[in-house]
Order: structure tokens, then C-alpha cells, then sequence
């Protein structure tokens, strides 16, 4: 594959027909029809973007818990923090870099933040796409309930 076949980090594009797939090298790399953020990623559902970059996006969480309360997210499909850190540790790097820029413009990030990644239903994921929580404006607890 030529360079011009290759993201702007280097990365080759999404295959059609593995979404939601793990494929060798890639992880879940594209789309999935009835996931929520896919919607919001495609805009397909609306949502207050307040950041984004090649590979991430980050939105108000619909139903706030703090003063701040964005949701950080790739814009390739990974059902949780377990299978992106896996396949794509750079892209993970990418969600932790986006969440400081979102608590620094949110004015949180000098008195302090948190990021929360709720991984099965138990911790009380509700959405498989992976997505940071990114908290701040208020004292926070611990531990957490
Ligand atoms: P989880 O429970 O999976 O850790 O977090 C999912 C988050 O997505 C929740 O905080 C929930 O409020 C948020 N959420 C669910 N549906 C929507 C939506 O349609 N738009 C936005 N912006 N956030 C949503
Ligand atoms: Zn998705």
C-alpha cells in the first residue's frame, strides 16, 4: 500500500466488511451500525462537540454528573478501554492527551479532574464504544460509588 494510502498518522484506513471485528494489526476499526457513538460520530445524532481531532472526539455527556462533563472518544469502534489499549495503544495515548486539552479549555484542569473509563456492566459501562469521562468542576469523592 502507498503512502497515500495511509492516514495522517500513518495508519491504513478502515477495511470494509470487519466492523466490529478484530483483524490482525487493526482491532475494530470502523463503524458499528447500532452503536450510539458511531451515530454521534457520523452526526447522525446530535451532540455539543467541544473538541476533535483526526482520531478522537469529544462531547458533553448528555446527563452531566459534574459543572464539566465530557465524553472522549475514538472515532474507530472499540468496545472498551481493555480491547483499544490492546490493539491501538497510541490511539489510547490520543484520548488521554484530548482530555487534558478539554480540561484545560474548561478551565478545570489547574484545580484538578477526573477521568473515569467504566469497563463492563458491573462498573456500569452502559455504552460499548470506549469513551474517557472527563470530570471536573466540583471536589470529588473517593471512593467512588
Ligand atoms: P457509561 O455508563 O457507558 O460509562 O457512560 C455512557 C455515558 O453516555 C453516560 O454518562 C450517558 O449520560 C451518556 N450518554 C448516553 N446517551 C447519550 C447521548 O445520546 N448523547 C450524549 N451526549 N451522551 C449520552
Ligand atoms: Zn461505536
Amino acid at each position: 500500500m502507498s503512502s497515500q494510502h495511509l492516514n495522517d498518522i500513518g495508519h491504513e484506513p478502515a477495511v470494509e466488511g470487519v466492523c466490529g471485528e478484530s483483524s490482525p494489526g487493526r482491532g475494530y476499526d470502523c463503524a458499528v451500525a447500532d452503536c450510539l457513538f458511531c451515530k454521534i460520530i457520523a452526526g447522525d445524532i446530535p451532540a455539543e462537540r467541544v473538541a476533535e481531532s483526526s482520531r478522537t472526539l469529544a462531547f458533553r455527556d448528555i446527563n452531566p454528573q459534574a459543572p464539566t462533563h465530557v465524553l472522549v472518544i475514538p472515532k474507530d469502534h472499540y468496545p472498551d478501554l481493555g480491547s483499544l489499549a490492546s490493539s491501538d495503544a497510541g490511539l489510547l495515548a490520543e484520548l488521554a492527551l484530548q482530555a487534558q486539552q478539554v480540561a484545560e479549555a474548561e478551565g478545570v484542569a489547574a484545580g484538578g479532574y477526573r477521568v473515569v473509563f467504566n469497563t463492563g456492566a458491573e462498573a456500569g459501562q452502559t455504552v460499548f464504544h470506549v469513551h474517557a469521562h472527563v470530570l471536573g468542576g466540583r471536589r470529588m469523592a473517593w471512593p467512588p460509588g
